[in-house]
């Protein structure tokens, strides 16, 4: 059996600079692919190129629908040192997808116990839906 996928949930748009894409424009191609959905993931405030805190505070403007494809309000959340994230548990809260992950730069590399406690405190944390790219060697744990 193959397995098709049904959903997108570590998407950026242009509100994170190295991406090119507008959430209608996400979504269209969602729906172009036969997705039910698509979640707005863009970087948590500590990245380079994140977009202001008011980005995410603002989200719930944004229609649930668009293209026929569910838009999920999310953020890929930075991972730091001793696994708190760059957004506050009220934001995260509020939010329908939290994505945590691990950046050069943000969290300290090449150390397996610090990772491993970082990750640790990850998983205890009500707010994080979803682990992003946990496979970088940079972040063995
Ligand atoms: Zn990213
Ligand atoms: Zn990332």
């Amino acid at each position: 059996m193959i397995n098709t996928p049904v959903a997108d949930l570590h998407c950026h748009t242009v509100a994170s600079t190295h991406a090119y894409s507008t959430v209608a424009e996400l979504a269209q191609a969602a729906s172009e692919q036969e997705l039910c959905a698509v979640a707005c993931t863009d970087h948590g405030p500590v990245m380079q190129d994140a977009p202001h805190i008011w980005h995410f505070a603002n989200l719930h403007i944004l229609p649930r629908v668009m293209s026929g494809v569910r838009v999920l309000q999310g953020v890929e959340a930075n991972v730091m040192d001793g696994g708190r994230l760059d957004i506050d548990n009220e934001l995260a809260g509020k939010l329908e997808v939290v994505v945590a992950s691990m950046h050069g730069g943000i969290m300290p590399d090449g150390d397996e116990e610090c990772t491993t406690a970082a990750w640790l405190a990850v998983a205890e944390n009500p707010h994080v839906d979803i682990i992003g790219h946990s496979g970088q060697p940079a972040f063995a744990f």
